[in-house]
């Protein structure tokens, strides 16, 4: 690594840690390479920091920037609607135009409110299932992100694979000192995709359980994509005990295509919560649901609020992006050929340097890492990564100016170019040459 290469960088973290907490905004960004990085701005599908070096991005800033960086469309859009007033504590007409489109491109969108993250519509989403059923418990997996709230904080932190303990009764463990202690008691947790231990746990406890909440591909660890059936045997079992089955479309939102990954499955959730891509970059979330669950909501038993919901530039940035993405048609299918083209060429490049990498994911979204089995297909698999080779790779592609999640997470975007992934490809070969 090149000395000066981030130098301006650490010193406005020094900078930094005297004002912020660790010297940034939120967790995740302190572990980037080789530490947390100043960015100046950014263009399409690339990040310049302020030491004046120029990333090809597949970060998507954690997923949202499925335009890229700054498109004109959605950067005028806010501009103009921010000039008409930025916040009304009222309602406008911006607002009816996003529902509606909502309503048309995504299966359970019949009723829905506007939020500002997707850790908040997620806890919007149990407090409707809870008050309809009248039950108190979610059930939720392993490996599985739900945001940083406290009863969703357990089951993705662990080092220590015996630490999980069964399969049948996994132990959990808080991610974060100071969680409520209470907060354990909310849910039941279970490995992924795997619909028999499903289906046994529900015969014993589902008296008990409002919800069930999945991503429907588990984006946040290895990108693993649900068995066949999975996702139809968690709609058969929630309708048999009545409960709430909870898509949290974070991720797959706008990027396994405009109707999200229920639309691409074919499968409809009782209720989904959408974030990340729907704003490029603006704080708007969505709590969606069937009008039968979202009743709560309509009729007034469920309180949502939000000081900030809904504003003028948020809104406009959401309905921007879908018409971005939507007035291209060939859109979707060179994202996912994209991603094809970069798994493939992932692949290949293993192959030939002899590196035991794993390339997983649809296409629009890959995870890679290093380990010895041909699939990984649960959370516990996740524990045979070598994460220090890992990290070698992540940091390489860095200091090469290729900007990839550290956790081994690649994001495609409506703007990445072949050529932009064919330069990745060559860097990355280059990199698991020298491991
Ligand atoms: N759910 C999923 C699937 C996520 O990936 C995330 C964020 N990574 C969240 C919820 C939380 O969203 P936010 O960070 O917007 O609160």
């Amino acid at each position: 690594m090149n000395e000066l290469k981030y130098k301006h960088s650490e010193s406005l973290l020094s900078r930094a840690k005297k004002v912020l907490a660790g010297g940034v905004s939120s967790e995740f960004r302190k572990y980037n390479h080789p530490h947390a990085i100043f960015y100046s701005h950014g263009n399409g599908s690339h990040i310049y920091d302020v030491d004046g070096n120029e990333y090809l991005d597949f970060t998507l800033s954690q997923g949202p920037l499925i335009v890229g960086h700054s498109h004109p469309d959605v950067l005028d859009a806010v501009a103009t609607y921010s000039k008409k007033g930025q916040l009304f504590a009222g309602q406008h007409i911006q607002e009816i135009e996003l529902a509606e489109k909502l309503q048309e491109l995504i299966p359970a969108a019949e009723s829905m409110r506007f939020c500002l993250d997707g850790s908040e519509a997620v806890q919007t989403a149990f407090r409707v299932a809870r008050a309809k059923t009248g039950r108190s418990k979610f059930l939720r997996f392993e490996g599985h992100y739900h945001g940083w709230l406290d009863n969703v904080a357990y089951g993705i932190s662990t080092t220590d694979l015996a630490a999980l303990g069964s399969r049948t009764t996994p132990a959990v463990f808080p991610w974060s000192a100071g969680q409520s202690p209470n907060s354990r008691d909310e849910f039941i947790i279970l490995p992924w995709n795997d619909l028999d231990l499903l289906q046994h746990t529900l015969e014993l406890q589902h008296q008990d359980l409002a919800a069930i909440i999945t991503e429907p591909i588990m984006c946040n660890n290895s990108c693993i994509i649900p068995n066949d059936g999975f996702l139809q045997g968690l709609r058969d079992l929630c309708d048999k005990y009545g409960i709430a089955l909870i898509f949290d479309e974070v991720i797959t939102g706008f990027r396994m295509g405009l109707g999200g990954a229920q639309k691409y499955y074919g499968i409809t959730p009782d209720i989904a919560v959408f974030a990340k891509a729907m704003g490029s970059g603006y704080p708007i979330s969505a709590v969606v649901g069937k009008r039968e669950w979202m009743a709560e909501i309509e009729e007034g038993r469920v309180i949502h609020a939000g000081t900030m919901n809904a504003s003028n530039p948020t809104i406009a940035a959401s309905l921007a992006t879908i018409k971005v993405l939507q007035d291209d048609k060939d859109t979707y299918k060179r994202m996912f050929d994209l991603g094809l083209m970069l798994k493939e060429g992932l692949v290949g490049a293993a192959k030939r340097t002899g590196q035991n990498l794993l390339v997983q994911g649809p296409g629009p979204m890959l995870h890679t890492g290093f380990t010895d089995l041909d699939k990984v297909s649960d959370y516990r698999d996740t524990f045979t990564y070598d994460r220090v080779k890992l990290n070698k790779f992540i940091s390489g592609l860095h200091d090469e100016n290729i900007r990839v999640i550290g956790r081994g997470l690649w994001y495609i975007s409506a703007v990445h170019t072949e050529q932009e992934v064919a330069h990745a490809l060559k860097v990355a070969e280059q990199i698991l040459c020298d491991l």
